[in-house]
């Protein structure tokens, strides 16, 4: 690599490599990571293409943010600590404005989810983001997908569908009122992985999943790996009242039930356990198999990509 692409990740990523965990940062050919004894290292890498998961005019700060946000939200749903990650960089170009804004979101999501940059790769071609995340689980613990029980009440965090009204949005077939425009696409943009729920789920939720491909084919996961069935009230689906203000209620089920991109949490807590704040309950496990909501939705609603944007 030419000396100025060293220069320019001592310019724009090796500042942020600072935490408790981190013996060595960038600048040696590994990172070097602590674990407490006995710990576990769950690790986990996801890609963002230009054009594929992100439109190719997005704002770099919120590619940046948005991409550390689906990988950091893997390890909330295995319940895991946050370490650190590592960045691998594709730019077709050496645009030092789209690099310092790209740095400054990979500082927000850095600071919000106490994962410091511990090491990446930088290479020339089409736009993509590769973030690997490490986190830290102790010996005896872990949310799975695989351990559901009849009888577990199902519950979520936050609201769900915002980021498939954001997309509408997007796709210039919506048009809410200001505020709520601002609110979903600043949901699409900014998703909140909820490192801190998981964590606080791990001992007491049965099973985890993060919802990146919509509640219903997420859902399914964990039916499938738990040999149950999951029973979804649609009526009980938390919404925001930015989606609320679209005129067609099934449309806002519909997105709630099938949208991706939303990053919360679904997961499965033994009946009577105390709902932890900010999430709700929105069905139960029963015998069987698969995921029921009482509505005849196809949940193959198809790969949405941008590259007409
Ligand atoms: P190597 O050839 O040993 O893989 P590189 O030349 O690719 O190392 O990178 C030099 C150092 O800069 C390494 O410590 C690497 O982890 C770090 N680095 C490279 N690109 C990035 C990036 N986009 N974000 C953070 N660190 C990076
Ligand atoms: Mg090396």
């Amino acid at each position: 690599m030419p000396l100025a692409e060293f220069s320019l990740i001592y310019r724009y990523f090796s500042h942020l490599g600072g935490g408790d965990a981190v013996d060595l940062s960038v600048g040696d050919d590994c990172a070097i990571v602590r674990l407490e004894a006995g710990e576990r290292l769950a690790t986990s890498v996801d890609t963002m293409v230009a054009g594929v998961h992100f439109p190719k005019d997005s704002f770099p700060e919120d590619i940046g943010f948005r991409a550390v946000s689906a990988a950091a939200s893997d390890l909330a749903a295995m319940g895991a600590r946050p370490l650190g990650m590592t960045v691998a960089l594709t730019v077709p170009e050496t645009d030092e404005l789209w690099l310092h804004a790209f740095s400054e979101g990979l500082a927000a999501a850095v600071s919000e989810y106490r994962l410091p940059l511990v090491g990446g790769d930088t290479t020339r071609g089409p736009l993509s983001i590769s973030v690997q995340v490490l986190g830290a689980l102790p010996p005896d613990q872990a949310l799975l997908r695989s351990g559901a029980q009849v009888g577990d009440e199902v519950y979520v965090s936050g609201t769900l569908g915002d980021a498939a009204g954001a997309l509408a949005i997007l796709k210039q077939q919506w048009r809410p009122a200001a505020g709520h425009t601002e609110y979903l696409l600043e949901r699409f943009n900014r998703p909140r992985a909820r490192l801190d729920l998981g964590q606080q789920l791990l001992g007491s939720a049965t099973a985890a999943i993060d919802i990146s491909d919509g509640l219903l084919a997420d859902a399914a996961h964990i039916a499938a790996a738990s040999g149950v069935r999951l029973c979804i009230d649609p009526d009980r689906l938390p919404l925001s009242p930015a989606l609320c203000s679209h005129e067609n209620r099934e449309t806002i089920v519909r997105w709630a039930l099938t949208g991706g991109d939303d990053y919360e949490l679904c997961f499965c807590l033994p009946p009577g356990s105390a709902a932890p704040a900010g999430t709700t309950r929105i069905g139960r496990v029963e015998a069987g198999e698969g995921v029921d909501c009482g509505l005849a939705i196809d949940t193959a609603t198809g790969y949405q990509h941008f590259s007409d944007q």
